[in-house]
């Protein structure tokens, strides 16, 4: 799809684009902080040549160039409107509009083309925590999450879905079991 860009000075850029019998005319606006829109279709017919943007003084003329003839569409700040009259182009200033492949409903940048992804390399085997220390608190969150503080003793059961031998550590002792394991091989707990 070939979209025309014209630039209308002060911030307004308007993009026509042909889509069978119907022509899109799209106005934008930007000014520093916001940026507006808005979209007309007018059932021009197909075109036959490339569009044309004409500054007069009764504002931006927009010439569509169809089989049954010209098709003229006046664009204004606060809307656009088609004309049901030629308009004088006389003295008509013209504003050079550039074929762009922007999508008009998208004033997104175009990404650049992806890279192929590499294929990921297995994670490596998660190594042991290192107990932690706060003065006389001790706290180790693998296999089991454990704390000691003074005299005192917490051991939680490591989370999983109960099957020992499924989440991989031995539900008495919080050892690292196989999923091949019958029993733990440090407390002897009978896995399945
Ligand atoms: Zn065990």
């Amino acid at each position: 799809m070939i979209t025309y860009l014209g630039n209308l000075g002060s911030g307004q850029q308007v993009y026509v684009e042909n889509q069978g019998t119907q022509t899109i005319v799209t106005l934008f606006s930007s000014s520093p902080g916001q940026q507006q829109s808005q979209s007309n279709s007018f059932s021009t017919g197909s075109w036959v040549k490339p569009p044309a943007l004409f500054r007069t003084a009764s504002g931006v003329i927009l010439q569509i160039k169809t089989q049954a003839g010209n098709y003229f569409v006046r664009l204004q700040t606060n809307g656009m409107s088609s004309l049901n009259e030629t308009p004088s182009l006389s003295n008509a200033e013209n504003i050079p509009l550039q074929q762009t492949e922007t999508n008009p409903t998208s004033t997104m940048p175009s990404m650049p083309p992806m890279q192929p992804i590499e294929p990921m390399k297995p994670m490596e085997p998660m190594k042991p925590m290192e107990p932690l220390r706060m003065g006389d608190m001790e706290m180790q969150m693998s296999p089991t999450m454990q704390m000691r503080m003074g005299n005192m003793e917490l051991k939680m059961p490591p989370m999983g879905t109960g099957n020992p031998a499924k989440d991989g550590f031995c539900t008495q002792c919080g050892n690292q079991v196989s999923t091949q394991d019958k029993f733990c091989s440090r407390c002897g707990y009978q896995l399945r």
